[in-house]
């Protein structure tokens, strides 16, 4: 076992939990055992929140300067990127994703601290003209305790978005990575202690979603709850908080858009659409998952894409190869169930379609990089999220139809358009129903940017300034003068 036992934290201390069990987490490329982890229960989660809210109110956090509290984000963004290497190794091995690309995702979680740690001291309020009798002010107070329910595809990346803002607010938080892959959340929380964070501000408990995620999601003390993952468990979370009337911000699935005009960028278009589906084997709630390209390209199009396909690399992580393996078993066999639906539906399978089994993949989830053509908007590839290497390709004939398939799905994360034409990229930004648009890229934007769903992918904006109002609220003063 490369990392052995893994311990959770609360209130500064490290503790094997209530009940001492462990749960494995493994190398999706292998199968092999990486950790055995402390396996967070309810009574892990009370402890943990109690001792959020404890800090909340303690001198060492509420006292600090908020410049003060600035900096002690900018150190655990320095701490992030000294161990910049070892994390990205350590997120690889946990969720099998290429090493380039585990790179980059911790270079995105030490942006989180380095964006927030600076807003730390410019969150300030308004004064309000009323009437000369009065004086009126806002302030921006911290929520509370906030919650974070993280998913396996973004492990560290993820679980920073949320919590360096809720740092930066003056919140305390209790993280809850997912049970496939803890192991970074856990070495930011070492990080989190080095870099001099008070005990009880930052407290990550490891646990199964049924368990230790429902128990936080519907907590009677926690003060917000962010979320990313299913629509599904979305709504059961947005439910157990509803109990204790707590806000939450979702950030759920995505079946997205990526619309190729003829008049397109040929290169950048197929280069764009392959990250948009094969950037982490397709899991990402934003991937790229239906291609819509306009018939006059058509046939070009998809037998670029099929050579490029067929030229892709799989293997370990650590290889750095162009596609890792799924997450997991379950993730495996979901993926291949919807590339066997497609065949049923009558998609074509124009290249993949079927796991990867030669020599070392067999050992791992590897699922060939697929590309499904002749896809109707009603087929349920078309319309679900598989998560997965597999792209569903729909062909269009103008600019109203592109809009009229981009939105014929319950998601709206977000969407890219590829055209030369100024006129008509603008029009498609403003009739396609989703919380981002890319014009003639494909995940632009970084931690600056706002994001988040309209439909089911969700509600609440992450990232930027935006984030900010989840995790603040505004508490009006009004004065009487005379
Ligand atoms: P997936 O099905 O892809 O694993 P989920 O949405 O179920 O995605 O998981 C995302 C996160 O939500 C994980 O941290 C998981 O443990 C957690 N989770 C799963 N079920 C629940 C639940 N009922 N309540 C709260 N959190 C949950």
């Amino acid at each position: 076992m490369k990392y052995g036992k893994r311990k959770m934290l609360i209130a500064g201390e490290w503790t094997e939990g209530s009940t001492g069990e462990t749960f494995p987490t493994i190398d999706p490329a292998t199968r092999e055992v990486l950790a055995e982890v402390a396996r967070g229960t309810a009574a892990d989660i009370d402890q943990a929140v109690e001792a959020a809210r404890r800090a909340l109110h303690h001198p060492t956090w509420a006292g600090l300067p908020h410049a003060a509290r600035g900096r002690l984000l900018y150190r655990i963004a320095a701490l992030i990127r000294t161990h910049a290497e070892e994390l990205a190794e350590m997120e690889t091995l946990d969720c099998g994703k290429p090493l380039s690309q585990s790179r980059a995702d911790m270079e995105t979680a030490a942006q989180y601290f380095e964006y927030y740690a600076g807003v730390a001291d410019k969150l300030f309020g308004t004064t309000i003209p009323i009437s000369p009798q009065y004086f009126d002010y806002t302030v921006r107070e911290p929520i509370g305790v906030t919650a974070h329910i993280v998913p396996w595809n973004f492990p560290l990346a993820i679980a920073c978005r949320g919590v360096a803002p809720a740092l930066a607010a003056g919140n305390t938080v209790v993280l809850k990575p997912a049970e496939q892959t803890p192991l970074t959340a856990l070495r930011l929380g070492e990080l989190a202690m080095e870099a001099g964070l008070p005990p009880g501000v930052l407290n990550i408990v490891p646990g199964f979603g049924h368990d230790a995620g429902a128990h936080l999601a519907g907590h009677p003390h926690i003060n917000h709850v962010t979320f990313t993952g299913s629509v599904e468990t979305g709504i059961a979370v947005m439910k157990a908080a509803a109990n204790n009337v707590v806000p939450v911000t979702l950030e759920l699935g995505g079946k997205s858009p990526n619309i190729v005009f003829a008049d397109a960028r040929f290169e950048d278009a197929i280069a764009g659409a392959m990250k948009a589906i094969f950037s982490n084997a397709g899991q990402v709630c934003s991937a790229g998952s239906r291609l819509l390209v306009q018939q006059e390209i058509h046939d070009r199009f998809v037998q670029e894409l099929a050579r490029r396909t067929a030229t892709l690399r799989l293997g370990a992580g650590l290889e750095d190869p162009d596609l890792g393996p799924l997450v997991s078993e379950e993730q495996f066999q979901r993926v291949l169930h919807y590339i066997d639906l497609g065949k049923r539906e009558g998609a074509q399978v124009v290249i993949g379609g079927e796991p990867a089994t030669e020599g070392p993949l067999r050992q791992g989830f590897f699922v060939k990089p697929t590309l499904f053509d002749a896809v109707r908007s009603e087929m349920r590839i078309a319309q679900e999220e598989i998560f997965g290497p597999v792209l569903s390709i729909l062909p269009f004939r103008d600019a109203e139809e592109a809009v009229a398939i981009a939105n014929d799905v319950s998601y709206g994360l977000v969407a890219a358009i590829w055209t030369r034409d100024i006129g008509t990229a603008h029009r498609l930004a403003a009739q396609i129903k989703a919380g981002q648009i890319f014009i003639n890229n494909y995940f632009g934007g970084g931690v600056a940017t706002p994001f988040g769903g309209y439909k089911k992918s969700g509600f609440g904006r992450e990232k930027g300034i935006e984030a900010l109002q989840s995790y603040t609220q505004v508490k009006n003063v009004c004065v009487t003068l005379d």
